[in-house]
């Protein structure tokens, strides 16, 4: 069984940064409370990593950012790689909070040009996923910015202003993103377009969509993150037979390995290298014993 490790995979350069921001803000500040208002980035091994430097999360799926700021009166807070709304900053600034932003500069760059935008006057249509911290912070920027999940959500769109302006969340699917523009501009055929797919995500699925001969493709990857499920999906409809989401190699079914000639490794930008290297050993002792 051939293995292929596809590159680029596994740690971006806005993750890269915001755990370096975390662990710089605990070396800092030596015994105070250090909180990070919802996972620094989508994967759960990094979260346990931080908690043993005393870096605590707060997350909670049926709480709102705000009711997490609730549990907390002291201390230091960290903004995920995600970005937060302005609302929820002033939130924390306002309860005496020492705030440290760890928002990724790419996710800042779509922010911005959004609130330009609406400042034209222009309606938004957001290509984003539902209840993601990163779409949730854009969405608080105006009640004039749509969001769409899907193609369902053009059609429900009524809108009469002529300014329209589509962009969408960083890590969403390229191909994906590419049908929902032409369906965008068949309804709405003014619409201004900017792509806002960040370079670590496309890089991570282009390598994907240039793959050969690829019988199975694990994505080494948190079931939170996003541009991990995006992986999978691009390998779906680029015509791998099977692609499948894993934690970690302790998630490989071998079952899923029988009759496989290559078996490739991508991994999501929140994925730490440490995980990406164990499906590979796990993969070459496999091959070892056939
Ligand atoms: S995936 Fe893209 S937007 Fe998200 S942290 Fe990495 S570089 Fe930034």
């Amino acid at each position: 069984m051939e293995i292929q490790k596809v590159i680029p995979s596994g740690f971006c350069k806005g993750v890269v940064n915001a755990i370096n921001i975390a662990r710089k803000t605990r070396k800092d500040n030596p015994g105070r409370d250090i909180y990070v208002l919802g996972m620094l980035v989508h994967n759960d091994h990094v979260t346990r990593e931080l908690e043993k430097d005393g870096i605590i999360t707060l997350d909670d799926s049926v709480k709102t950012k705000s009711e997490l700021l609730d549990d907390i009166d002291e201390g230091i807070v960290i903004f995920t790689a995600h970005g937060i709304s302005d609302e929820i900053k002033k939130k924390a600034m306002d309860k005496g909070l020492e705030c440290v932003d760890a928002t990724c500069t790419d996710v800042l760059k779509t922010q911005n040009i959004i609130r330009e935008h609406i400042d034209e006057g222009y309606d938004v249509l957001y290509f984003g996923k539902n209840n993601h911290p990163e779409a949730q912070a854009i969405l608080a920027i105006s009640d004039r910015i749509h969001l769409l999940t899907s193609e369902k959500d053009i059609e429900s769109l009524d809108l009469d202003n002529p300014k329209l302006f589509l962009t969408n969340q960083t890590t969403m699917s390229f191909l994906q993103l590419k049908d929902l523009i032409e369906r965008v501009r068949k309804k709405y055929p003014d619409v201004i377009v900017q792509e806002e797919i960040c370079n670590a995500t496309s890089a991570r699925q282009m390598a994907i969509h240039e793959l050969t001969d690829c019988d199975l493709l694990y994505v080494v990857g948190d079931r939170k993150s996003n541009n991990s499920n995006m992986l999978v999906e691009t390998a779906l409809k680029h015509g791998i037979k099977k692609a499948l989401l894993i934690q970690s190699y302790t998630d490989i079914d071998d079952d899923d390995l029988a009759g496989v000639n290559k078996v490739c490794v991508s991994a999501g930008a929140s994925t730490p290298p440490g995980l990406i290297d164990e499906v590979m050993n796990y993969l070459s002792a496999k091959t070892s014993e056939q």
